[in-house]
């Protein structure tokens, strides 16, 4: 890139970033942002989680499978989460990053799975379970900003090898988004894609079967329930890399059959990241 360039690039950004300040101001002082975690109201100098919850919540540590990023060992330590100072920059994020391993984990040595990696920051359990609940049906979108900054935090490792050029949010079904209002994964891929700078694909790819919910389901049965969920809208341009983002991980079913969707349109490498790990 040319000094010249890079010189616009930044002097954008900037513009973009301070607008993006005000606006979020003035909502603010309408709708008080709320802390993730225990849903109290947060402060100027709180922008992402209140400060007693950034020293509860714990990322995802030590060892992680190489496939799904899955934690190989138990978890134990509790990470000292999400200290950042709201203008402090880049060198303020302590997140300790996770071990690279050539192992999979007991999931991974049985499963195929056709998406290239993935990770999650967070275990599917108590807080982060019941923040992903809120958001999902609870009318708090607003939680989706501290999952696609825990994402890009916690993620940058891989996200910096994988050089993603989309973000596709895993849909939901037209009817099911109408009762619930938000599509989740589409409000934390909204989020992650401010933090990277990537942009995301929200109507070209849809969900067009009504599937039970997995969890009702097991193995085989997923995979069958889940066959023709998604479609891509005539006239999508769907890039080499594409990164997969979803509120849980569980047996990957879903991310693979979106993958295999996406690497018949064009995908050569499909990446998956999800805000928590069940
Ligand atoms: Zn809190
Ligand atoms: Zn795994």
């Amino acid at each position: 890139m040319s000094g010249q360039e890079e010189e616009r690039k930044t002097a954008g950004k900037t513009t973009g970033k301070a607008a993006e300040r005000i606006r979020e101001r003035i909502l603010s002082a309408v709708y008080p942002r709320r802390c993730p975690i225990c849903d109290g109201i947060l402060s100027d100098g709180e922008p992402f989680i209140c400060r007693e919850c950034a020293g509860k919540i714990r990322f995802i540590r030590g060892p992680v499978c190489m496939k799904c990023g899955a934690p190989l060992t138990e978890q134990q330590e509790y990470g000292a989460g999400f200290q950042e100072e709201p203008d402090a920059g880049q060198s303020s994020r302590k997140v300790a990053p996770p071990e690279e391993t050539a192992e999979f984990c007991p999931k991974c040595r049985t499963a195929q799975h056709i998406f290239v990696q993935g990770f999650a920051p967070f275990l599917y359990r108590g807080e982060i379970r019941q923040s992903l609940m809120r958001l999902k049906y609870g009318n708090r979108a607003e939680y989706a900003r501290f999952f696609g900054k825990a994402l890009a935090v916690y993620g940058q490792p891989w996200l910096e090898q994988w050089n993603v050029q989309l973000l596709v949010p895993v849909p939901v079904h037209p009817s099911r988004e109408r009762k619930r209002g938000c599509n989740q994964a589409a409000e934390i891929a909204r989020a992650l894609g401010k933090e990277i700078h990537v942009p995301m694909e929200e109507d070209g790819v849809c969900r067009v079967k009504n599937t039970k919910p997995q969890k009702e389901l097991t193995g085989r049965m997923r995979r069958r329930n889940l066959q023709g969920a998604f479609q891509i809208r005539a006239g999508t341009r769907i890039p080499a890399r594409v990164l997969i983002v979803d509120d849980i991980f569980t047996t990957g079913a879903t991310v693979d059959e979106l993958a295999r969707t996406l690497y018949g349109y064009g995908a050569r490498e499909v990446y998956a990241a999800c805000a928590s790990m069940d």
